[in-house]
């Protein structure tokens, strides 16, 4: 806890300006998408990274914990002040785009930059930054790195680890480092950045963040896919992923998603159909794209695809990807809690996967609509029942442990993008051994000896 004395200090480092600590904001601070929510004492705008650093020092000395917070966006509680203390945001000043070096093809940017913001500088100028989370609107690219964020564009481009080339960050003790280079090589010393990456606001504070960008591709098309079973769709990715062609994307929804949008949306979805996959391509000529399509059009087709359809227009793509896009708020229709899941695969075990899910909705009377990012693995998997029934949601939990359990089975993980946080902790030890969880208990005591950064997060 905080008193007065404490935040005095603050002020002195910060200005009056830059702190929160009436009971309205402390409110508004204390929730991410998860929708549980903890008070934190204070809430902190750092100007730059000295004061990063003074605060940092101060309550290490003090033992005050330190939440940082991007947009508050995350899935799994990262950004809670659980254990209380101050809530360190950066939307106010630590928010610019320092640099866009064309040359070298990398922005240099602050971490409190929405990665849509960086989006748009950087295609301004014909380059290209791929990591597009589903909520690149608001999401912070600190966020993104912590939780190594991901988006639609990662079956062809990869996630956000593969773009952090640098970062300046803040250890507990107010030291500032510096971890990587411009350089695209670089094998000096150990990993660091590498460590960061999806580290949750535990091990240090990021300042700025080095990121690779791309050539921006012209030409990108749009198809949808539509299959007798969500099984052969599978089969599909995996063949299509491996014949020859690097689809942008390829997302599907399974049949009870399909009908859930249908319903809510009434689009003309086929509600009979066992799954549809959506595929962007891109590149510069006309030929290729058409090419990367005839190819991906022949392998969907011997795999159980009854149906092909290539968007004409601009307005037909966007037709196409609103089903996917609306695929997560359309659930409700199956129940007010949602008990949902980004679990990962490899790939080829994604048939075996969904046919495994499909006997734990029937052994437990429950539906599990699935929909995601099959292009990479992920699945967001979501287990539907009545909220106010309590033992409908235990019963819930209980599915979803056989989820995870499955999961990692077939080689998976527990989480592909929404990190681990506060919700997915007490799952840790199905997915680690003792040996690997007490290796990330020692590099979370060799950053953070007093253990003030965001406590107790990722089960540390
Ligand atoms: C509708 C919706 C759709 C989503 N879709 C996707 C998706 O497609 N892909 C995906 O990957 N995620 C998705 N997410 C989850 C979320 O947006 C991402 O995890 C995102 O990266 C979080 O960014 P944020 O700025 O909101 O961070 P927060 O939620 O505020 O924080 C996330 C973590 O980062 C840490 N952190 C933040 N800033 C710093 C910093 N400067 N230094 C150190 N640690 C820091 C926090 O402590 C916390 O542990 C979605 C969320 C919503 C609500």
């Amino acid at each position: 806890m905080i008193d007065a004395k404490h935040l005095n200090y603050f002020k002195t480092i910060v200005g009056e300006e830059n702190i929160y600590s009436d009971t309205a904001h402390l409110r508004a601070y204390s929730y991410d998408a998860t929708r549980e929510h903890f008070k934190p004492d204070a809430v902190i705008f750092p100007r730059d990274e000295e004061d990063v650093s003074e605060v940092l020092k101060y309550c290490n000395e003090h033992q005050i914990i330190i939440v940082p917070r991007g947009a508050g966006s995350g899935f799994t509680g990262g950004s809670l002040p659980s254990s209380g203390g101050i809530v360190l945001g950066f939307e106010k000043h630590m928010n610019k785009i320092l640099d866009i070096d064309m040359q070298n093809m990398v922005a240099v940017v602050q971490p409190g930059v929405i990665n849509m913001d960086l989006q748009r500088a950087v295609e301004a100028v014909g380059l290209f930054y791929p990591p597009d989370p589903a909520s690149q609107d608001y999401s912070s690219l600190g966020g993104n790195v912590s939780e190594n964020a991901g988006g639609m564009r990662a079956a062809k481009y990869g996630i956000t680890k593969d773009y952090v080339m640098a970062m300046r960050a803040v250890l507990p003790s107010g030291d500032v480092i510096k971890a990587g280079k411009k350089t695209i090589k670089d094998v000096a010393g150990y990993n660091i950045s590498g460590i960061l990456i999806a580290s949750e606001g535990t091990l240090a504070v990021t300042t700025e963040i080095t990121l690779k960008l791309l050539a921006k591709p012209k030409l990108t098309k749009t198809a949808m896919g539509v299959f007798d079973s969500v099984e052969r769709a599978m089969e599909a990715v995996y063949k299509t992923m491996a014949g020859g062609v690097t689809p942008v994307a390829m997302e599907f929804l399974d049949n009870l998603t399909i009908k859930a949008v249908e319903k809510t949306f009434h689009k003309g979805l086929p509600v009979d159909a066992g799954a549809i996959l959506i595929t962007d391509v891109d590149g510069n000529l006309e030929d290729d794209l058409d090419f990367q399509l005839a190819l991906i059009k022949k392998i969907f087709k011997q795999n159980g695809c009854l149906e092909f359809k290539i968007a004409q227009t601009k307005e037909q793509a966007a037709d196409i990807w609103f089903a996917r896009r609306n695929a997560s708020q359309s659930l409700s229709v199956y129940g007010s809690k949602k008990v949902n899941e980004d679990i990962t695969v490899p790939r080829s075990v994604l048939p075996q996967l969904l046919a495994r899910f499909d006997k734990i909705a029937k052994k437990y009377s429950v539906n599990i609509p699935c929909f995601g990012h099959t292009g990479d693995g992920n699945v967001h998997t979501n287990v539907m029942v009545d909220g106010s029934d309590a033992k409908q949601v235990e019963i819930a939990y209980k599915a979803i442990k056989e989820v995870f359990e499955v999961t990692i089975e077939l080689g998976g993980t527990l989480s592909g993008e929404h990190g681990i946080g506060l919700s997915k902790a007490p799952y840790m030890s199905m997915a680690f051994t003792q040996e690997e969880i007490n290796l990330f208990k020692s590099i979370k005591q060799a950053f953070d000896p007093n253990n003030i950064l965001n406590p107790h997060k990722m089960g540390l």
